[in-house]
């Protein structure tokens, strides 16, 4: 074997759970070792990790990327109830993806994995759409009421000094309901710094939409803060990028992403990046074709599929029968998190693998060798469903003779 490509910083490595912490090491074992000199610091973010350290290792994990600006997250179990039970938890421990986030301050950037035989529903669409969900606030942490009857319904401000603003919300005659939420701007500053640096990063436009023609306060200062740091910060640089910035309303948007050919970043609030994320998703084919990335607004990068652990997968695997379980954005976060520690290094060796393995990987498909649930997506004539370990290996065949 020929010498194996050496890495000077590490990238940092969560493991997870279930059929995706299989695949974890199955990927690791024979599509990177084999190539890389691999140097990770390593977190087990399992659920019975975190159980026993009281979720700290997630803590550590995040403040780990914070150092050393690249990580990588295998898919884990955010408890529910029936996890209390299944691992004997001491508490429902929060989402890792949640504390992470929170601790980065960042925005999650989703796209699909493109393959030229798996057409999307949508015609037009040729190119990826990044979905970037801005993740702070709105009706996420809202506070709402019920009204039971004729009330008076009234949104109070005090302010440091103790004066009031008083605003009149609705005068009920009857029963109804009633909501009052927030966002602030710094974590909208800091969500618009991230959207303008990912679209410079993939060279990009950078679509941004809200409603600002009926929210003229709420959405308005979305729609400015996004003005104001676009001109200050980074018109010139998308200038000289040759990619463009804009901002529409969304009923707009939604219009002409349907007409496009994609290949644009599409910043989206809260519950829009919720509800267009998951259409993206579907259109493009697959959830498990679905990347996904964490950019904070100082540029850590944390790579991750955007599926979960495929439990019932998982379940089956563990009975002794052979799954096939799409390792697809696996893969790509594993080269997306290798090409950009690469980057920063100036690794050009580590870049190249990571393309090679992606492309690879995407061959793999384009000669009709896949997973299940892609096999009634493909337009390939003579296509075959193959199990996860057996897919693995088909793309390892096509890397070795790409390097
Ligand atoms: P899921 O793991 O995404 O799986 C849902 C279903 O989608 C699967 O049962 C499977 O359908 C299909 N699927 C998803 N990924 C696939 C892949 N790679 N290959 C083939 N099929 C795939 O979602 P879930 O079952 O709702 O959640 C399971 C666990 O994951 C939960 O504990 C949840 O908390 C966690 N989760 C974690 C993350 C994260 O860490 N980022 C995200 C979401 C969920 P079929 O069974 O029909 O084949
Ligand atoms: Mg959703």
């Amino acid at each position: 074997m020929s010498e194996r490509i050496k890495m000077v910083n590490p990238i940092v490595e969560m493991d997870g759970d279930e059929m995706t912490r299989v695949i974890w090491s199955s990927i690791k074992d024979k599509l990177i070792k084999p190539y890389v000199d691999l140097n990770t610091e390593y977190y087990d973010l399992g659920l019975e990790k975190r159980n026993e350290t009281d979720d700290r290792i997630t803590v550590e994990a995040a403040e780990a990327i914070k150092k050393h600006k690249v990580g990588v997250k295998c898919a884990t179990i955010t408890p529910n109830a029936a996890r209390m039970d299944e691992y004997d938890l001491k508490e429902m421990w929060k989402s890792p993806n949640g504390t992470i986030r929170a601790i980065l301050d960042g925005t999650v950037f989703r796209a699909p994995i493109i393959v030229d035989s798996i057409k999307p529903f949508v015609k037009p669409w040729k190119k990826p759409i990044t979905i970037a969900r801005h993740a702070y606030g709105d009706i996420y942490k809202d506070v709402e009421h019920r009204v039971e009857g004729k009330a008076k319904v009234e949104l109070l401000i005090t302010d440091e000094d103790g004066n009031e603003t008083k605003k009149l919300v609705h005068e009920f005659d009857g029963p109804g309901v009633v909501m009052g939420m927030h966002n602030i701007d710094k974590s909208i500053e800091s969500f618009a710094r991230s959207c303008f640096n990912y679209s410079l990063d993939l060279n990009q436009d950078l679509w941004f939409a809200a409603k600002d023609t009926i929210s003229k306060t709420y959405d308005h200062r979305f729609k400015d803060i996004f003005e104001e740091i676009y001109q200050k910060e980074y018109k010139d640089k998308f200038e000289k990028a040759g990619i463009e910035y804009f901002y529409t309303l969304i009923d707009d948007a939604i219009a002409r992403v349907i007409k496009s050919e994609g290949g644009m970043v599409w910043a989206c609030k809260n519950y829009d990046g919720d509800v267009m994320s998951d259409l993206v998703a579907t259109a493009f084919g697959s959830l498990a074709m679905m990347t996904s990335v964490l950019v904070s607004p100082d540029g850590n990068y944390e790579y991750e599929a955007a599926h979960g652990t495929v439990q019932r997968h998982y379940y089956r695997h563990k009975e002794g029968e052979k799954t096939s379980t799409n390792s697809m954005a696996t893969i790509f976060a594993w080269s997306g998190a290798l090409r950009k520690r690469g980057e920063l290094d100036k690794n050009d060796e580590l870049v190249k693998f990571a393309n090679c393995l992606e492309k690879a990987s995407i061959q793999t498909i384009e000669e009709g060798i896949m997973t299940k649930d892609l096999l009634s997506l493909s337009e390939v004539e003579s296509k075959k469903a193959v199990n996860t370990e057996e897919f693995l290996d088909e793309v390892v065949k096509r890397l070795e003779s790409l390097i």
